[in-house]
């Protein structure tokens, strides 16, 4: 093989009904774009027949294909990281294996990154998901963007290109819970985005619930910034601030107009306000010690069971 200057990384996690399909048309597609290429595939410790199929497809193509087996399931974004640290190319870009990103639009992204861009991220055209969705999404962008000063317009979307500094950046990381576009964003030096269509999942279902896309963005907001710890503290002050002014009021009020006994239901809705608000700053810091914990323990952020690919 001779060195690719272009290379595809594509995490796979349950995906064997997708799989073929992506093949017919992701092939196609970098051959149209005539330059040397490799595709690695990072099977997420799948528990459908993925594995099968890749090895298949890594026998049909060896040229230009490499995989890379996971022994158990880390998670979207340690693929793309055990991705990074074993692709050659210049060029790096992301992609889903569920065809909601057309491999047809790499080309695009790559056009730009030859403009002199060292990071492109994409936006979706015509978003082809659910409308809670696509509004939670938006929501949370906006926070984010307030929170991490991280300008993504679009960050549920992978289709990404690095350049080759950006992604040794990435891989001198070693973070664990991380989100892979958002810290080359802190490492690219001149950032673009364009604009790419999206198409509906081709197959299979999201590996997204609710619930891991509320932990995604915590990870997000914890990893990158301080901001929460410190808008908390704020929020302490001014609480604190707006009891004692409840406590002048109440003496006051108790040397002018006497004792009061009433304004127990008053009373339980501002403890529990409180509480409330204990509670959260309590699992806010909980958040950061866990990283801490993660990072602290220095464990393999994934292990690799093996890895497929031909030796020059
Ligand atoms: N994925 C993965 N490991 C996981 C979850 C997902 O490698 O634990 C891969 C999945 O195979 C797909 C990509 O990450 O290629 C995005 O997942 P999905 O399409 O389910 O996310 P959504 O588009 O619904 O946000
Ligand atoms: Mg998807």
């Amino acid at each position: 093989m001779i060195s690719p200057t272009l290379s595809i990384v594509i995490p796979v996690y349950n995906e064997e009904s997708g799989l073929e399909t992506l093949f017919a048309r992701l092939y196609p597609a970098l051959d149209a774009l005539g330059e040397p290429y490799e595709i690695v595939f990072i099977n997420d410790g799948s528990r459908d027949r993925s594995a099968a199929i890749l090895r298949q497809q890594y026998e049909a193509r060896p040229d230009v294909t490499r995989v890379i087996l996971f022994a158990a399931n880390a998670g979207q974004h340690m693929a793309i990281m055990a991705g990074f640290e074993h692709c050659r190319g210049e060029i790096v870009v992301t992609l889903d294996a569920d065809l909601q990103n057309p491999p047809e639009e790499i080309g695009k992204l790559v056009a730009k990154m030859r403009d002199g861009h060292d990071y492109v991220g994409s936006i979706r055209a015509n978003r082809q998901d659910n409308l809670f969705r696509t509004w939670a999404s938006k929501a949370m962008n906006l926070l984010r963007e307030k929170i991490t000063h991280i300008k993504i317009t679009d960050q549920g979307n992978m289709l990404r290109a690095y350049s080759r500094g950006v992604v040794n950046a990435i891989n001198s990381c070693k973070e664990v819970a991380t989100f892979i576009p958002a810290l080359a964003y802190t490492f690219a030096r001149n950032p673009a985005e364009v604009v790419v269509g999206h198409e509906e999942r081709a197959a299979g279902e999201s590996k997204y619930s609710i619930y891991s896309l509320i932990r995604l963005n915590f990870d997000l907001m914890t990893g990158f910034s301080l901001v929460p710890l410190q808008w908390f503290s704020m929020l302490g002050i001014l609480v604190s601030l707006g009891s004692a002014a409840l406590f002048v009021l109440l003496i006051v009020r108790r040397l002018i107009i006497g004792p009061e006994a009433e304004g127990l239901f008053t009373l339980f809705a501002l403890m529990f306000f409180l509480i409330g608000l204990a509670l959260f700053g309590i699992g806010l810091l909980g958040e950061y010690v866990g990283r801490v914990y993660q990072q602290v323990r220095h464990r393999p952020r994934y292990l690799i069971e093996a890895i497929l690919e031909r030796k020059e």
